[in-house]
């Protein structure tokens, strides 16, 4: 099939030898059903990205890559994270092939709802949203917060399709430009939106692990969330300028009054509530300060203008023939 578009598929991976093996021929059977339907072409591949795992996961995708060339796979030099891990898969890909889809490497996420990424992909839409159509596999406390994570995004500004990962389907050709996106702190699933061209979802039922643990505890999850509003939203900052004017306000009214209760000859006692006042404010006060800092820290961080990944080893040369672009 010549002329069928080449598919690359992104899977992160970080310390999971146990349900690589489970999950691998999953995929590559999902590859070759696509491929024989005529929908991919045959020059498309699998695209293992080790990020820095401590385990063997490295040395089971070499030995996935000698078995059959549809698998490849590059390693960072250490471990950056989900998202980083990714991006670099997404920014190698672009470059060899028309579309990528990036999906867990856990099973989590339905490997057939590419059928329908790929049937949106030929109806003309080049970002696909996987969206999950319910949470049951999870428990409850994974649930609840996943979801209040989504509401509490859009409350502070951040746009984020509803109930979508990073199970996706993008072409290259918003992949170039999506490479213009250069800052450090990245969430995808933010930025991706923000580059605009025609897009849709799929809805998929979403599985439980097949193997191995979960890498994202409410600890990591809050930090992704703090992570994409710091990055994509500056909403915390007018809110800080909002909530000052509240009190300010309030406060004026409260000057006003003791003045008027000062005239009225009622003096006012009142340590207590004094203190409370002057602690409020002073935590009000902190704690804008901690948060206009992590935006100071950020604007930092971003103008280090440090690589965002690193890939140290690939198991396919660079300029292998085999996965010319137009071929
Ligand atoms: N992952 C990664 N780097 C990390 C943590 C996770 O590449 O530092 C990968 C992991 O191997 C998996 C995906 O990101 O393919 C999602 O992780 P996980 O399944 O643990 O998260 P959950 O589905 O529980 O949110
Ligand atoms: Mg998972």
């Amino acid at each position: 099939m010549k002329n069928a578009p080449k598919l690359w598929i992104i899977i992160p991976c970080y310390n999971e030898e146990e349900v690589l093996p489970v999950t691998a021929p999953l995929f590559m059977a999902q590859l070759k059903k696509m491929q024989q339907e005529g929908k991919i072409s045959e020059q498309s591949r699998i695209l293992f990205v080790n990020d820095g795992s401590k385990d063997t996961t490295w040395e089971v995708i070499k030995k996935l890559s000698k078995k059959d060339v549809h698998y490849i796979g590059i390693t960072q030099s250490r471990n950056r994270g989900h998202q980083n891990a990714v991006l670099a898969g997404l920014m190698e890909a672009k470059d060899y092939c028309d579309i990528t889809i990036s999906i867990d490497c856990d099973g989590q996420d339905d490997i057939g709802a590419m059928d329908a990424m790929m049937d949106e992909y030929l109806n003309g839409n080049e970002i696909v949203y996987g969206v999950r159509s319910n949470r049951d596999s999870d428990t409850w406390f994974k649930r609840t917060t996943a979801q209040g994570f989504y509401k509490f995004l859009s409350m502070m500004g951040v746009e984020t399709v509803y109930n979508h990962a990073d199970y996706r389907l993008i072409s290259s050709h918003v992949l170039q430009y999506f490479a213009e996106f250069k800052e450090v702190n990245i969430f995808l699933r933010g930025m991706v939106p923000l580059v605009g061209f025609s897009s849709t979802a799929v809805y998929y039922e979403r599985h439980e692990r097949l193997a191995g643990e979960s890498h994202y505890p409410l600890r990591k999850m809050l930090g992704l969330a703090f992570e994409g509003i710091t990055s994509l939203s500056i909403k915390p900052i007018s809110m800080i300028a909002s909530l000052g004017f509240v009190v300010s306000a309030l406060s004026f009214i409260g000057i006003i009054w003791a003045i008027v209760m000062a005239i009225m000859g009622h003096a006012i006692t009142g340590w207590a509530s004094m203190t409370c006042i002057v602690c409020f404010l002073g935590g009000i006060q902190l704690l804008s300060l901690g948060i206009i800092g992590q935006y100071v820290g950020k604007t930092y961080m971003e103008t280090k203008h440090r690589p965002r990944y690193i890939i140290s080893e690939k198991t396919y040369e660079s300029d292998s023939r085999e996965l010319r672009k137009d071929i």
